[in-house]
């Protein structure tokens, strides 16, 4: 970089860059100028979508309840009006809005991570003989085993200590955050250990039920595992660390492969089922994501294969989760189709950001326009059927009114006409409609199924795809 900033010093008019320095400024967002070469993001029309996120993040700005956590002087601290949404996609993609560079502690928000990071160095076999797969139904912190004397999950407090017994190394947090800010809260560490008398509550009967692995100091464990809550990150390096895990443990940003498919995999299974304290089953119903929220206001979101999210806003509600995060992922899977379980095929009413533009709509426009100039109703059916827009233009502002029009096909022309309720009149590039072509070629009948539409065509009022779409279905079949 100094060489680089030395050349542009030097030279008045642009500089010219050896292999080696040009090698020196890309590499570090090699992934990202890859894709963007190739012009294969996974959001490819990022600027719409990031105006959404904009939105959700204003409409969640005006939320006032909630309590910031106090029961440590470094969180009682924070003002309960900061608010700040990141975003990093798969393919490196980046946005962020509001109070992004503040630090903030990990908190609960670790257990996820150094659950991956155990699972990584040891195996799920290993890490679980000694912690459980199931949400617990009791707080967090509660004092409490399973059936077998283990912990329920690695996300309660009970199943990170003993989690905490598992961990070597812990570069692993920097390599996830693409080696964005991680840092270290001193002062946090000494206050939860001075007010931690749950967790030793906790560590005690752990070593009392056997379930650290022989020859561990449990004091020395809860020592870590503080150290681990006091963990500084922003709301913009934890979006790196949630991205990573949403690409399959390859950081999006160097292109490491930091944790395997494995521990990745089954980290995300255990936050969509365990993250989001008792919260968690509401979570997953209207969310259906993955996600890990912390006292100090912050929440992980992943959605796989696509993007991390953190939230973070520290007035909590009565369940611990932060007010303005908690809105704001709600909001989300209510305007995109990332909920688990919303279907990607037939999207009529939440947008799909993941096709919006690009390759996609090229691909259904010929598909469309193929269907109608080969006389292929039962095509169009299907299309139709999926919600794709059937008056969709190509290149030349062609419909497939246009093409099957001038093709003849009456069929075609009255499916678009009456089932699909499509403009009987648009106009292509060289103001022609469907009428001027069927005409041209002498399709008489054509001709006259397309005056009879005309005279009586009011386009639709309020565009709202899911009630058009019901509204249609029947007249499609
Ligand atoms: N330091 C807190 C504890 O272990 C973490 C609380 C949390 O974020 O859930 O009790």
């Amino acid at each position: 970089m100094d060489t680089l900033k030395d050349t542009l010093k030097k030279t008045a008019d642009g500089v010219t860059l050896d292999r080696h320095l040009f090698k020196k400024c890309v590499q570090s967002n090699i992934v990202l100028l890859t894709q963007a070469f190739r012009k294969k993001f996974v959001i490819p029309d990022f600027q719409s979508f990031t105006s959404h996120i904009d939105e959700l993040y204003e409409n969640a700005k005006n939320l006032s309840g909630g309590q910031v956590a106090d029961y440590i002087p470094q969180l009682a601290k924070f003002s309960p009006d900061l608010w700040a949404v990141s975003l990093c996609t798969v393919d490196g993609q980046r946005h962020t809005v509001g109070d992004t560079k503040v630090p903030f502690c990990l908190q609960s928000c670790v257990k996820p991570l150094k659950y991956a990071v155990a699972v990584n160095d040891h195996g799920t076999q290993y890490v679980h003989s000694f912690i459980g797969k199931e949400p617990s139904g009791l707080r967090f912190n509660k004092l409490f085993l399973n059936e077998d004397d283990k912990p329920h999950n690695p996300m309660v407090n009970a199943g990170a200590i003993v989690c905490t017994s598992l961990l070597k190394v812990m570069n692993f947090l920097k390599k996830m955050a693409g080696n964005e800010y991680v840092g270290f809260s001193n002062a946090t560490f000494q206050s939860e250990r001075e007010s931690g008398d749950r967790n030793f509550a906790i560590g005690y009967y752990l070593k009392e039920k056997k379930c650290f692995p022989e020859g561990t100091d449990m004091t020395s464990v809860l020592d870590l595992y503080f150290q681990l809550c006091s963990i500084e990150v922003t709301c913009e390096s934890a979006s790196v660390m949630a991205a990573t895990l949403a690409n399959g443990g390859i950081c999006p940003i160097t292109g490491e492969r930091v944790l395997t498919p494995e521990a990745v995999r089954n980290t995300l299974s255990l936050m969509h089922s365990c993250g989001m304290y008792d919260f968690s089953g509401q979570f997953a119903f209207h969310v259906g994501l993955p996600a890990k929220s912390g006292v100090s206001g912050g929440i992980l979101l992943v959605v796989p294969n696509v993007m991390g999210i953190v939230c973070w806003s520290p007035p909590l509600d009565k369940l611990g989760n932060s007010v303005r995060g908690i809105q704001f992922c709600l909001d989300l899977v209510e305007l995109f189709n990332f909920h688990n379980y919303d279907n990607l095929r037939h999207f009529a009413k939440k947008h799909d950001p993941r096709r919006e533009g690009g390759d996609q709509r090229v691909k259904s426009v010929i598909n469309l326009l193929f269907a109608a100039y080969t006389g292929d109703v039962s095509a169009l059916r299907r299309f139709a059927l999926s919600s794709m827009d059937m008056e969709q233009r190509d290149y030349d502002s062609r419909t497939a009114l246009h093409v099957a029009a001038a093709e003849g096909h009456i069929e075609v022309v009255r499916f678009l006409l009456e089932a699909c309720k499509v403009n009987p009149s648009p106009r292509d590039r060289w103001g022609k409609t469907p009428m001027d072509e069927a005409m041209l070629f002498g399709h008489h009948d054509v001709v006259t199924i397309l005056q009879q539409y005309q005279e009586n065509y009011s386009p639709p009022a309020a565009p709202d795809g899911q009630e058009r779409t019901e509204k249609s279905l029947d007249s499609l079949l």
